[in-house]
C-alpha cells in the first residue's frame, strides 16, 4: 500500500494485541468492510471473539509473525508494551502504522520525556534513575513528593511508587523492582486532559474535542466532554499533540495525556505521557461523535479520508472496573447511557471490564 492508495474494503487489517482496544478497533474495522486478524499471545483475548482470524503465538515467534504478515494488508497495534523487535520484524514484511519509532518512544517513559523536552514542551521535573544511589541523589534535588515510575511496562498506575521523604528512596527502589526508572515531582495539577489526535500519512490531522480525565488509584475513572478548561488551553493542547505527531511522522490515532497547572488562559500544560494508539480517554467518541476514535484510527492506517470528528453530544465516560461490571443489568437499563462490555472472562480488582457513555444533547 502506498500513502495515496486507500486500502479497499475487503482488505485485512492485522492487529497486535487481543485486549479491549483491539476488540473495539476490530468492530470499527468491520463497519468499514474490512476483515481483521488478531495476533496475540495466549491468554484472555477478548478481541479474538470479534475477528475473522487469530494467531495465538509469542511475540517473538518468527514463523508465526511471517505467516501473519503474509495474511494481512496492514498492521497496527492496540497497546505499546509489545517488544520493539516484533514490530521491527513485521515492518520488514508489511506496512505497520504507527511506526516502530513511535512504539519505541511511547513504551519508554524516559524516551518520552526526552522527546517532549527536545520539542520544547513542558514535563514534570524529572530525573532518570538506574540505581538506588541515583534515586537518593534525585530525591534531594527534586521537590517531594515525587513518583518513581519504571521506564518500561507501566500501565494503570502499575510500576509506580510514591516517595514522600528522602529517606524513603531505598524502599521505593526495591518496590519498583530495581529496574530502570524515572522519578518525577508530583504535579499539583488543576485538571488532567488528553488529546485524541488522528494523523494521516499525508500529514493531515484531526483532533477530537478535549476530554477532562479523573483518575482513581492511578486508573482512569471518568472522561468528560467538554472539559472545563478555556478554549485556548484546548487549542494549545492540540498544538502540542500535533507537534509530537509530526516529530514521530505518526500515522493513526495518538493520545497525549496532559496536566493543566494553574488557572485560566495562562495555565501551563505539562505532557504526562503519550500513547501510540486509541486511548481509554477517547472511548466517549463512540457515542458522542459522528466518527469514533476507533474508526478514525482504522481510516488513518488504511489511507482513507479523515472526517471532521464532529461532536453532537456532551458525554461522560465511566470505566467499569473490576466488580463494577456486575451492575450491568441496571446500567443496561439506564436512560441516556450506552453500555460497552469487553467480554473478558475473569473479573479482577482493577481490571477494565467495560465502560458506560452517559450522553446528553450538546450545550457548548
Ligand atoms: P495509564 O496507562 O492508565 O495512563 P500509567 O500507569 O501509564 O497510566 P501515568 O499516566 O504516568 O500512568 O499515571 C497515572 C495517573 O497518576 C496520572 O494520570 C495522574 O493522575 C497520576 N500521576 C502520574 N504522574 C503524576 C505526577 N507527576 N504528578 C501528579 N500526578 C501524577
Ligand atoms: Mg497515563
Amino acid at each position: 500500500m502506498t500513502s495515496d492508495t486507500p486500502l479497499p474494503p475487503g482488505s485485512t487489517i492485522g492487529i497486535l494485541g487481543g485486549g479491549q482496544l483491539g476488540r473495539l478497533l476490530a468492530i470499527a474495522a468491520a463497519e468499514l468492510g474490512f476483515s481483521v486478524h488478531i495476533f496475540a499471545p495466549a491468554g484472555d483475548n477478548p478481541a479474538i471473539g470479534v475477528a475473522e482470524a487469530a494467531t495465538v503465538a509469542d511475540w517473538l515467534d518468527e514463523t508465526a509473525l511471517a505467516v501473519f504478515a503474509n495474511a494481512v494488508d496492514v498492521v497496527t497495534y492496540e497497546f505499546e508494551n509489545i517488544p520493539e523487535e516484533t514490530v521491527r520484524r513485521l515492518a520488514e514484511m508489511v506496512s505497520v502504522y504507527p511506526g516502530v519509532n513511535a512504539l519505541a518512544i511511547a513504551q519508554d517513559r524516559l524516551a518520552e520525556k526526552t522527546m517532549a523536552t527536545s520539542l520544547g514542551l513542558g514535563v514534570a521535573p524529572y530525573a532518570p534513575i538506574d540505581s538506588a544511589a541515583d534515586l537518593a541523589a534525585a530525591a534531594v534535588k527534586l521537590t517531594l513528593p515525587a513518583i518513581l515510575k519504571s521506564r518500561w511496562l507501566g500501565y494503570d498506575g502499575k510500576g509506580q511508587v510514591l516517595i514522600e521523604r528522602p529517606e524513603d528512596t531505598d524502599e521505593a527502589w526495591r518496590i519498583v523492582g530495581a529496574v530502570p526508572a524515572v522519578v518525577e515531582s508530583r504535579v499539583a495539577f488543576r485538571t488532567e486532559i488528553s488529546v485524541i489526535l488522528a494523523r494521516g500519512s499525508n500529514g493531515e490531522t484531526r483532533a477530537f474535542d478535549i476530554p477532562e480525565n479523573r483518575h482513581e488509584r492511578g486508573i482512569l475513572s471518568t472522561s468528560t466532554v467538554p472539559a472545563a478548561v478555556p478554549v485556548v488551553i484546548g487549542e494549545r493542547a492540540i498544538a502540542i499533540a500535533e507537534q509530537i505527531a509530526a516529530a514521530l511522522d505518526y500515522v493513526g490515532v495518538l493520545a497525549v495525556e496532559l496536566f493543566v497547572v494553574g488557572e485560566g488562559d495562562s495555565a501551563e500544560l505539562l505532557v504526562n505521557e503519550i500513547a501510540p494508539r486509541v486511548h481509554n480517554s477517547g472511548h466517549w467518541t463512540s457515542d458522542a461523535c459522528l466518527v469514533s476514535q476507533f474508526e478514525m484510527h482504522i481510516r488513518a492506517i488504511a489511507g482513507w479520508p479523515l472526517p471532521d470528528p464532529i461532536r453532537h453530544s456532551d458525554v461522560t465516560m465511566t470505566n467499569l472496573i473490576g466488580a463494577d461490571v456486575e451492575g450491568w443489568p441496571e446500567l443496561a437499563a439506564e436512560r441516556g447511557a450506552r453500555l460497552h462490555l469487553y467480554g473478558k472472562s475473569i473479573v479482577r480488582p482493577g481490571r477494565k471490564m467495560g465502560h458506560l457513555n452517559r450522553v446528553t444533547p450538546r450545550r457548548n
